[in-house]
């Protein structure tokens, strides 16, 4: 088996054994073949992007996690919070492998894209970080940790059209509802 280039260049996509190419998929070649060229492929593009420890991050979540009786889940839970040059999301909040496990100890990995941090106010800041600490979740019964799905996944166009047609959009709905007469309310103050 040829060892991959360190440096492999993505725009060629070069089969990890000189002997076959990608071509022969339909002809028999075993998948886990491509999938394992394929994953290393992803973590070669994984290493180009810079992470680094997000010290504020993770002070403003210390804050949130200080609060009583906002999270379900420990508050000693073990969080790695990072910054990534680049990504396509605003954030992730993701599951550590076993593997990491093995060698961190930490349950879940934070990351924030910091071009778009760096662009951030404060409050939205918070809510971001707010929003990631909230796919942290545990269950009381097992024991195990997981990731916690968003509320609602909806098109704004289905509401404007048929209003609040499922519970999950009713809550979601009613959250901004009350959000905006709370402002309004500090505003009269
Ligand atoms: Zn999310």
């Amino acid at each position: 088996m040829t060892q991959i280039p360190v440096e492999l260049d993505m725009d060629v996509r070069r089969p990890v054994r000189d002997d076959i190419s990608l071509d022969e998929n339909d002809k028999g070649v075993p998948i886990v073949e491509v999938a394992i060229q394929e994953k290393e492929e992803q973590q070669t593009e994984v290493e180009k992007d810079k992470y680094w420890d997000a010290i504020e991050v993770r002070e403003i979540a210390q804050k949130f996690l200080a609060e009583d009786g906002t999270f379900s889940f420990p508050t000693n839970t073990p969080i790695l919070y990072l910054f990534v040059d680049k990504m396509k999301n605003w954030g992730l909040c993701s599951r550590c492998s076993g593997r990491v496990k093995a060698a961190s100890a930490y349950e879940f990995i934070i990351t924030i894209n910091h071009e778009v941090w760096s662009a951030m106010d404060e409050r939205s800041r918070e809510a971001l970080v707010f929003h990631e600490l909230l796919h942290v979740g545990f269950n009381m019964e097992t024991g195990k940790y997981c990731i916690v799905p968003h509320d609602v996944e909806e098109f704004g166009r289905v509401v404007l059209r048929y209003g609040l047609w499922r519970d999950d959009v009713k809550l979601f709905v009613n959250a901004g509802m009350k959000a905006i007469t709370l402002q309004e309310e500090k505003e009269d103050e």
